[in-house]
């Protein structure tokens, strides 16, 4: 079988570059295990380290033929205590009250420094106060002046630098620290593929963060990660303006009540899935993996359950970054995967959803483009076709297709390599830069071979396809055919 053709797992495979990854060596096997997309976590590492990951993930790319696409990670508006007295930890006795201050050094026992400014304003009485991953429970009690009096409800040692969580308040930070937008220059400059935005509260969050990056010339895509209360209230919203959503399960769980991420991870898909924006979910999925080569039926129930979610993508965190076994984690994810996919592709069913998918186009806004994804779906289902090939300038028309979660896959020819890259996102889509979009008839021309080259086609089958034709008049999607292989 060809690779491009063995290589179609509809669901994608996201990993975290980190120490335990970050060689050409072990680049190229996890590449060989079926990594699609590599993240680059800016919660750590200096400039350099990503510069120099980012060299070696083209380099890998290249030599591997694999269309591997690199997603940075902004850390956004985290927020940190200080330093702390008695060698940088401090015990926080239950019952017992603090206050917290704005500062970087702890200057009394009874004091807690936080490196958040506007506090006071932002924040009420009874709401809570969480430390070291929710570890560590407070409530708030007094406000008076410039000072928060929290009182210990879960108590336990807290070390230096250790981040705080205020679940139940709407915090006026910026979306964009001044670290982040350094890091957001670096990331335009070095020509990342997609930008994640952390701590997302509302769509303006993610429409500011986009005009950043268009006043820098780019139009990279912004994900936004849902792990917010205030981001799962307004997910409908900000999955019509961010350009993917990502479940980041582990802070949602600290904000949010941990019993609840199970129902907000499905609440999260559907609205994705509904404004077809690709989707990921975050977080813990082999998280033993990290000291053990083998992973948890639950792990891999876990991953099983995503992809009959619907999700675009799963994503491996420190099981790839600094785990002890990062090949053997992404091959685990693929192969359950794989046989998850095989399952749904076995049944009679027209579409890889479990429930029947929203044909409803007329309640959202609907685009012509919507309503040729939907018929190019329904045509490849009606005359069997092995393939949905969509010639497309941008990638929408695909991500509208996947949408629909079709049984064949979707390839989709674009001159842009940046364009071809990003589409690693997307569900069950395959991008190949095509530099000849331009001329309507050496394409449809060349189209049988180049399909047939990568093993999706023989004489005989037929495809569907979808362009903005006149093509070299760089028209949106207008068109939908049903083509015979000759
Ligand atoms: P993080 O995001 O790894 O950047 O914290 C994911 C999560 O919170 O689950
Ligand atoms: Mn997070």
């Amino acid at each position: 079988m060809h690779p491009f053709t063995q290589n179609m797992r509809r669901c994608k495979i996201i990993g975290t570059i980190g120490p335990a990854s970050r060689s050409e060596k072990v680049l190229i096997q996890l590449v060989e295990a079926g990594l699609d997309i590599c993240r680059l976590n800016f919660s750590h590492g200096s400039h350099e380290d990503h510069l120099e990951n980012i060299r070696v993930i083209r380099k890998v790319a290249k030599m591997t033929g694999k269309n591997l696409s690199i997603l940075q990670d902004l850390q956004g508006p985290k927020i940190r205590c200080g330093s702390l007295m008695n060698g940088g930890q401090i015990e926080l006795v239950t019952n017992n009250a603090y206050t917290l201050t704005y500062g970087d050094e702890q200057t009394s026992l009874s004091e807690i420094p936080i490196d958040y400014k506007d506090l006071v304003g932002d924040v009420q009485l009874g709401q809570r106060v969480m430390m070291d991953d929710g570890l560590l429970i407070m409530v708030i009690e007094e406000i008076t002046g410039d000072r928060v009096v929290v009182r210990v409800q879960e108590g336990g040692v807290l070390k230096s630098r250790k981040g705080v969580n205020f679940p139940d308040s709407i915090l006026s930070l910026p979306i964009l620290s001044k670290k982040d937008t350094k890091d957001l220059v670096f990331g335009i400059n070095n020509h990342v593929d997609i930008i994640a935005l952390s701590f997302v509260q509302t769509p303006e969050d993610v429409t500011s963060c986009q005009k950043v990056v268009s006043a820098l010339g780019a139009d990279t895509p912004v994900i936004a990660k849902i792990e917010k209360m205030s981001a799962v209230e307004n997910i409908d919203d900000i999955a019509e303006v961010a350009d993917g959503i990502m479940i980041a399960r582990g802070d949602l769980g600290v904000e949010g009540r941990i019993e609840k991420v199970p129902t907000f991870q499905r609440k999260i898909i559907a609205s994705s899935l509904k404004k077809s924006k690709p989707v990921i979910i975050a977080t813990q999925m082999l998280e033993s993996m990290t000291s053990s080569p083998r992973a948890s039926f639950a792990e891999r129930s876990d991953i099983a359950n995503g992809v009959l979610e619907g999700a675009d993508c799963l994503m491996l965190s420190a099981e790839v970054a600094t785990g002890d076994f990062p090949v053997e984690s992404v091959a685990t994810m693929d192969a359950t995967i794989r046989e998850v996919e095989k399952w749904i592709e076995s049944r009679s069913e027209s579409n890889f959803l479990p429930y029947p998918v929203d044909r409803d186009l007329a309640e959202s806004s609907v685009l012509d483009r919507d309503g040729i994804a939907l018929a190019a779906c329904e045509s490849a289902e009606e005359v069997a076709a092995k393939v949905i090939v969509c010639v497309s300038l941008t990638g929408s028309i695909a991500r509208a297709i996947s949408r629909w979660r079709p049984k064949v896959p979707v390839v989709t020819l674009c001159p842009r390599v940046e364009v071809m890259r990003r589409l690693q996102l997307s569900w069950g889509v395959y991008g190949i830069q095509n530099p000849i979009f331009y001329n309507t008839d050496s394409l449809i021309q060349s189209l049988p071979e180049l399909l047939k080259g990568l093993g999706l086609v023989e004489t005989g089958d037929r495809i569907v396809m979808t362009a903005g034709i006149p093509i070299n008049h760089l028209r949106s999607t207008n068109m939908v055919k049903i083509n015979t292989i000759l």
